[in-house]
């Protein structure tokens, strides 16, 4: 069953999305060559905290951080540490906060100083992806209206569009019913209502969609090799159309 917020739920989501944007604007103003993905952390925690709210990944499964801090090939799920960042790389940041109970979530890739033109080509196509999902949020559509133009925005240029790591709903928890694929046919899944929020978040890679995950238990890189990027924000369905919460 797909939970629909009330008024006042939305309301609360959208401080929770407000502070989450805040803590991922800071971060990545605060990417930069030389840079530590853990200091990239505490910082996305301090913004959190310091705004009465509470980091949404600490904890959750014994992730141990704020952020996941997922590195060029990495596409998901990257545990920040002493990692140096380095001019030319791209690093997805994904950061969530709670307030009173209702989850924010959202996550981008940032260009450490100068990158390839490759990198920002699939950086450009995965935040388009991303748009085309959100404009997708219209009451009376289908949830796989979603699913089918972030596919069809990322694969166009040829990228890989990631099969086993999806959007989400969310709300009084950070992962609820549906699951929200980045790949699939229009004019199927559950018909759209106002109230419903989603977690919409393409992971696309510039080579084959394959995944796999590493010895840590958490880290997801590309099989292949290949750049990941990952955009993502947390969208409600309203009568007015897409309602982006995660903004600040
Ligand atoms: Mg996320
Ligand atoms: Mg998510």
């Amino acid at each position: 069953m797909i939970i629909r917020k009330s008024a006042s739920e939305l309301e609360l989501m959208r401080t929770a999305g407000r502070i989450t944007a805040r803590a991922l604007r800071m971060v990545g103003e605060a990417v930069a060559p030389g840079v530590t993905t853990a200091e990239l952390d505490r910082l996305a925690e301090q913004v959190i905290r310091s705004a009465g709210a509470v980091p949404a990944f600490k904890g959750y499964h014994d992730f141990p951080a704020t952020i996941c801090a997922s590195l060029n090939e990495q596409v998901v799920h990257g545990i920040p540490g002493p990692t140096v960042l380095r001019e030319g790389d791209i690093l997805s940041v994904d950061v969530g906060a709670i307030v009173d109970g209702y989850y924010g979530d959202s996550a981008m890739t940032f260009p450490v100083g100068e990158v390839a033109p490759d990198a920002t080509a699939l950086m450009d196509a995965t935040r388009r992806a991303l748009e085309a999902g959100i404009a997708a949020c219209i009451p009376g559509m289908r949830l796989y209206d979603i699913s089918a133009a972030i596919q069809r925005v990322a694969e166009e240029p040829g990228y890989g569009v990631v099969r086993e790591y999806v959007g989400h709903g969310i709300g009084r928890a950070m992962h609820e019913e549906p699951q929200v694929p980045n790949f699939g046919p229009a004019g199927k899944g559950p018909t759209l209502a106002a109230g419903m929020v989603f977690a919409i978040e393409p992971m696309v890679n510039a080579g084959a969609p394959g995944v796999r995950a590493l010895d840590d238990g958490w880290t997801v890189v590309t099989a292949d090799g290949s750049l990941s990027a990952h955009f993502e924000h947390t969208v409600a369905v309203t009568e007015s159309g897409p309602l982006v919460l995660t903004l600040e």
